[in-house]
């Protein structure tokens, strides 16, 4: 590690070797919250008082994309982003440590904007590692002057410290939303599972009695599906199913919940929705199923024709109706569907 020159620590002494009292309720604060938030506004506010640093970005690398925080001006923001700009990028490859003087980086690579202020003098990037994977890159901005070796050692140091922080929340974040995934998403489909779309539909027709809503359900259910299993083979079949629900997931509207209810039965729900609506959106599903065969194995003879029948059921908000009478109303309109021909929307 670089010597820090002895005119560095008598020029820093008054200014900033006296606050070990900030520095320490600081350090505390990053320990005991678990809030990302809060750790870098806390941060962002007080970071200046022990190293010349105006500005800052963090760019935590996560399992599906990346973390990138800003801060400038004592304020932090917070994103999450599947790609990273030029200079995040090209720095998180390199994995260099560099110092960029403001005035040289004139046509190259920029930084991103809030690092460059007017009084910012100088850029330090900082990839920070552990057991070979980059869990961190930090770039810096310097105020006023340039970094001295006594800001250089802090910002290693506690930028380090910071980040550790900052990514072993991240892993314990996306570790909770996995298995919170897992337990809630059907694992063929990755539509939601049967008890997490009863859970939806019990609290959706709370909130529609609440405001006397219209609510209404979509029970669907393949036609024939088990001769397409004999036909063409269990895992066509599943690719069937897969298909079937990403079609239905992409035809569903924001806000309404579409969950596989049984092995090649779908519900939805349909919050606020009368029973004029429902019919439209089924009849809107039905055809997104039956107007496209589904291609199992890339040439034409693996097409399919798959069509389903559906059943609806609705509630105006206005008087009690419990859950199961709902969906029992949906399963009797889907089984007249079956009945009458299949590939219909029929009223419950
Ligand atoms: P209907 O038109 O009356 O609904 O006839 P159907 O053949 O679709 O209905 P049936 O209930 O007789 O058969 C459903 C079949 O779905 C039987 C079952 O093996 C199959 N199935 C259920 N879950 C899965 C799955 O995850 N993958 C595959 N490939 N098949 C499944
Ligand atoms: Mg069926
Ligand atoms: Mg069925």
């Amino acid at each position: 590690m670089e010597p820090i020159p002895a005119a560095d620590w008598r020029e820093r002494t008054s200014q900033q070797l006296v606050r070990y009292e900030a520095l320490f309720a600081l350090l505390d604060d990053i320990q005991q919250s678990e809030d990302t938030a809060e750790i870098c506004k806390r941060v962002a506010m007080r970071w200046k008082y022990f190293a010349n640093v105006a500005s800052w970005r963090l760019v935590l690398p996560g399992e599906r994309g990346f973390r990138v925080i800003d801060c400038a001006r004592g304020e932090a923001s917070i994103r999450d982003v599947a790609t990273l700009d030029a200079w995040d990028a090209h720095h998180l490859a390199a994995r260099m440590p560099c110092l960029l003087r403001v005035a040289e980086l004139v046509g190259s690579l920029l930084p991103p904007e809030h690092l460059l202020g007017k009084l910012v003098s100088e850029v330090q990037v900082l990839p920070l590692e552990r057991l070979g994977q980059c869990v961190g890159l930090l770039s810096i901005a310097a105020r006023h002057a340039p970094f001295n070796a006594l800001d250089n050692r802090f910002i290693r140091t506690f930028g380090s410290y910071l980040t550790d922080r900052l990514a072993s929340i991240l892993l314990r974040q996306q570790a909770m939303e996995a298995l919170v995934h897992k337990a809630t998403r059907d694992a063929l489909t990755g539509l939601l599972n049967r008890g997490t779309v009863i859970d939806q539909l019990r609290q959706q027709l709370a909130a529609a009695r609440a405001r006397t809503e219209p609510l209404s359900v979509i029970l669907a259910d393949i036609d024939f599906f088990k001769v397409i299993n004999d036909t063409h083979g269990h895992l066509a079949g599943d690719q069937v199913l897969c298909e079937v629900a990403r079609r239905l997931r992409a035809h569903t509207f924001e806000g309404d919940c579409l969950g596989r209810y049984g092995g090649e039965e779908f519900l939805f729900v349909l919050h606020p929705c009368d029973s004029a609506e429902v019919a439209q959106a089924g009849e809107r599903l039905r055809r997104v199923i039956a107007d496209t065969p589904i291609d199992v194995g890339g040439d034409l003879s693996h097409q399919i024709d798959v069509t389903l029948s559906l059943g609806t059921a609705s509630t105006d908000g206005r008087s009690e109706i419990r859950l199961e009478e709902l969906l029992k109303r949906a399963d009797d309109a889907l089984y007249r569907s079956k009945g009458s021909g299949r590939n219909r929307v029929t009223a419950g």
